[in-house]
């Protein structure tokens, strides 16, 4: 896929870089950017926001406000998405006068789960991978027309999908008629329940020159449909399923043409075989432990691939546990009450980054918690340490 305004130089720092979303994301991409001594420029809808908080200067427009646009534009030498839901066509607009990574086509085809599922199909040979089988459910006649291999099965909107939001499980023909009506007749797609061992992540960056690199598995565990914890390296992972999740990951970030940093996630099936899942367009959750176990951070690494500058190491120095930290912590019963932040930071090698949200809601992602230590047992164990702090029940 082509990349766009290969004649611009390189940002060099002190130059503004721009991000569209005002999220946790932007907020730790923006310490990483002013960490090399660019400015940071959001644009985000809401007046208060994590990343707000921390940018050199906050548009507060619209995604796809054209004149809010042209100001991000005019400010930055390169603009990335800190969401995978931007509007495509804006990051398209943004393209003709800055550098933009990921590209419109890009984040296209990963915030449409029919569009994405195509691509790993298309992309199979060279990836060694496949999705989940699968079916576009647009129609009562694409519901009659379901095999029965197909069930039980996840019926998923294609778009707007996040933290298992839009999903529903299925096990017949008439809970598929149930839950497309209920989801009010938007195309979803239909996917085969899969027996999964373990899910895991390939974090990986791909500079404007083609060169890429690929950050080590790592082994997530959800709750709830949302992350709950990332293990680096994951107890799960044997050497032979990390090297060919790695080498998917490349295949597919090269085949993409892909330029900044991508997450794909897989699943792993009881009988070891690797599943393809989705991917996204930005530094993702399950990477937040590259802050303080990498050489380069996800976020570091996404701005020298929208600033074209080389990649940076992505060795992992230190095992590594990331617990998310949600708006539930805040509540004792019906009470509101800090959690014990002293006590958790009494822990050695543990890491506290808060986002800056005022609001603590039950599932909101308030914040994590990375435990690093000179050996993985040990970072389990300042984990459930954590846990039995916070009252998390493992
Ligand atoms: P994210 O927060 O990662 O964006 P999402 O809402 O886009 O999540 P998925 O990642 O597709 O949704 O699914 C959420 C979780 O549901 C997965 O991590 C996995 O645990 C489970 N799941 C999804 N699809 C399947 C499947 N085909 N078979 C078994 N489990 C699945
Ligand atoms: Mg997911």
């Amino acid at each position: 896929m082509k990349q766009n305004s290969p004649f611009l130089p390189q940002a060099s720092p002190s130059t503004w870089l721009g991000v569209m979303g005002g999220g946790q994301l932007g907020r730790m991409f923006a310490h990483a950017a002013q960490a090399m001594g660019y400015k940071v420029a959001v644009l985000e809808p809401a007046t208060d926001c994590p990343a707000g908080q921390v940018a050199e200067r906050l548009i507060t427009a619209g995604y796809s406000d054209a004149a809010a646009l042209a100001e991000l534009s005019a400010l930055c030498a390169a603009v990335t998405t800190e969401f995978e839901n931007v509007p495509a066509d804006s990051m398209a607009l943004l393209a003709q006068h800055s550098f933009v990574a990921p590209s419109a086509d890009c984040v296209s085809i990963a915030q449409d789960r029919i569009a994405e599922k195509r691509f790993f199909v298309d992309c199979a040979a060279a990836s060694g991978v496949l999705p989940a089988p699968h079916q576009v459910i647009a129609s009562l006649q694409d519901i009659a027309a379901i095999p029965d291999a197909l069930l039980p099965g996840i019926l998923k909107t294609v778009r707007m999908g996040y933290d298992g939001k839009g999903q529903v499980r299925v096990d017949s023909r008439a809970d598929v008629e149930a839950a497309f009506a209920a989801m009010k007749g938007v195309t979803c797609l239909l996917e085969k329940m899969l027996p999964l061992a373990y899910e895991v992540s390939v974090l990986t960056a791909r500079g404007d020159d083609g060169a890429s690199v690929v950050y080590p598995i790592a082994e997530n565990v959800h709750r709830d449909g949302i992350l709950f914890t990332t293990t680096v390296p994951g107890p799960n992972v044997d050497p032979a399923c990390a090297q060919r999740a790695q080498d998917a990951a490349r295949a597919i970030v090269a085949r993409l043409g892909y330029v900044g940093v991508l997450c794909i996630e897989f699943f792993v099936l009881d009988d070891g075989s690797l599943v393809v899942n989705e991917m996204a367009p930005r530094p993702h959750n399950s990477g937040h432990y590259t802050i303080d176990a990498c050489v380069t951070s996800q976020f570091a690494q996404q701005v020298r691939a929208m600033a074209r500058l080389p990649l940076g190491d992505c060795r992992q120095h230190s095992p590594a546990v990331m617990l998310n930290i949600l708006g539930d912590l805040w509540f004792d019963g019906g009470t509101l009450r800090e959690p014990a932040w002293d006590q958790l930071l009494a822990l050695p090698g543990a890491f506290l980054h808060l986002y800056g949200k005022e609001e603590a809601r039950a599932g909101r992602k308030m914040g994590h918690a990375t435990f690093v230590a000179p050996t993985l047992a040990e970072a389990q164990q300042q984990l459930r340490a954590a846990c039995a702090i916070l009252g998390i029940a493992l």
